[in-house]
Parts: structure tokens; C-alpha cells; sequence
């Protein structure tokens, strides 16, 4: 599933080809993707000048004039592409032709609202790169305190934080050097501060790596695809945990 880092990196490649850009059509292959109509914006969108691309979690915000938006969620395997629009991709769930000439082609399963009608966005914890005025220090002390369930729940929690999925969860507690099966709860105040440096670290340098290798590269990752701990060597415990493949030294993180 692309988690931050990699929406982030979708983020940026959307903007530099289109902003500034012109709506001249577009076309939904599969009616399911779309979870939110709104004839208004469907309407009156094309045409329309794209002013930016914002980003709140996994979730990309689409912005044109008079407050005409489209929200777009990759899910789990959504994918995209830019090429020329007559181009012939596999898998094409959405078009979004510019200026005649270029499209945005949105692969595999996602989910396109138009309009207001993401109410998820509203019960969205903070985004730590996207808002950093809101995810503070003291936030995230404040939320470990209300929580008993695992920290690596917690991290993956929407609710508590925006953007973190499976594995970026596994490589930020690794960095904070705490095991993923702990409550969120019982940590330490130094443990809570290691942890949100290694909220803000980790994605920030996953998004420069990402974007740098013009890719979705996960190769630079401590745990993820190795077999042995990068610093100290003891074999990387691979399990489950509330479902999700969990990753972790048990030497270097306790
Ligand atoms: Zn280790």
C-alpha cells in the first residue's frame, strides 16, 4: 500500500506536470471507484485551472477554482501514470486529460470523490509533514497517554496520525528502537520523544529518497526485504500483528 512517502512522491510528480494546467476532460472506467458524486463538480470542472494538489495522509486534494475539488484515495494497489493521453495502459480506472495533450492516469483500484464528500478527511489525525503545527510533541504524548492498544496500531491509527501504514510504521519504531508489541501507553517520556523524532525523520527522508529515485524505492529501508538486523546482525523477527506483517530486531528494539 503506497503510505506517505510514496502519496507524497505522487504528490509532487501530479503538481509539476499539471498545476497551472487545464481540465479538459476526463473519464471513469469503473463506476465503483467513484465514492462521492457531485454534479456541480462534475459539471463545471472542465475547464477549470488546476491551482494545486494538497495532501492529508494518503489522501490527494485536487484544488481548482470556486472551491471545485476532487479527492483521491490510491487504496491498496492504486497506482498512476502521466503519459500522452491517447496512450493505451493496463488496468486504467481514471483519465484526467490537461491542456489536451496529457493525462493522469489512475491504475488499479482507487477511489475518486468529487466534491466535499470525503468525511473521512475530517476524522483524519494530523499529517506530521503536511501539518507539523498540529502534530507537536505534546499531541503525541497526549495520544499515547489515552491508549492502550499496541503502538504499532497506534502508528497506523488514521485517526491518531495520517499517512503511516504497515511498513513505515515498522521502519519509525526500529528508528525509535521500540519494540512494535508494546502499549502505547507505557512509554517513556524519552521513549515518546525518540518516537516522534522518528516519525518526522523517517518520512522525511523517505520522501527525499523517493522522489530522488523518481520510483516507488523501498530498497533504503533498515527491515523491510533484509533477513538480518543493518546494525548489529541478529536475525529480523517477521510476524503478524492485528493482522498486518510486523517487522523487528529484538535486539535493538525493546
Ligand atoms: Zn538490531
Amino acid at each position: 500500500m503506497p503510505e506517505l512517502p510514496e502519496v507524497e512522491a505522487r504528490r509532487r510528480a501530479i503538481e509539476s506536470a499539471f498545476k497551472a494546467g487545464t481540465l479538459t476532460s476526463f473519464d471513469i472506467d469503473k463506476k465503483g471507484i467513484v465514492k462521492h458524486e457531485n454534479e456541480r463538480v462534475q459539471k463545471h470542472i472542465i475547464g477549470e485551472t488546476l491551482l494545486s494538489v494538497d495532501r492529508r495522509g494518503k489522501y490527494l486534494i485536487f484544488e481548482f477554482p470556486d472551491a471545485l475539488k476532487i479527492t483521491l484515495h490510491f487504496g491498496l494497489f492504486g497506482e498512476m501514470e502521466i503519459a500522452g493521453r491517447e496512450e493505451k495502459l493496463p488496468s486504467v480506472c481514471a483519465r484526467f486529460v490537461f491542456d489536451d495533450k496529457r493525462a493522469l492516469f489512475v491504475l488499479k483500484w482507487a477511489s475518486i470523490w468529487f466534491g466535499m464528500g470525503v468525511e473521512d478527511l475530517e476524522k483524519l489525525g494530523p499529517d506530521p509533514l503536511a501539518e507539523p503545527e498540529r502534530f507537536t510533541l505534546k499531541y503525541l504524548v497526549s495520544s499515547l497517554s489515552k491508549k492502550r492498544t499496541k503502538i504499532k496500531q497506534f502508528l497506523m491509527d488514521q485517526a491518531v496520525i495520517a499517512g503511516i501504514g504497515a511498513v513505515y510504521a515498522d521502519e519509525i519504531l526500529f528508528q525509535s528502537g521500540v519494540l512494535p508489541t508494546r502499549s502505547a501507553h507505557d512509554l517513556s517520556g524519552a521513549e515518546a520523544s525518540r518516537l516522534y523524532d522518528a516519525v518526522q525523520k523517517t518520512l522525511k527522508s523517505a520522501v527525499k529518497k523517493t522522489v530522488a529515485a523518481g520510483r516507488e524505492d523501498r530498497s533504503f529501508l533498515s527491515l523491510e526485504g533484509r533477513e538480518n538486523c543493518l546494525v548489529c546482525g541478529t536475525k529480523i523477527v517477521n510476524t503478524r500483528l492485528a493482522g498486518r506483517r510486523t517487522l523487528y530486531c529484538p535486539s535493538c528494539q525493546n
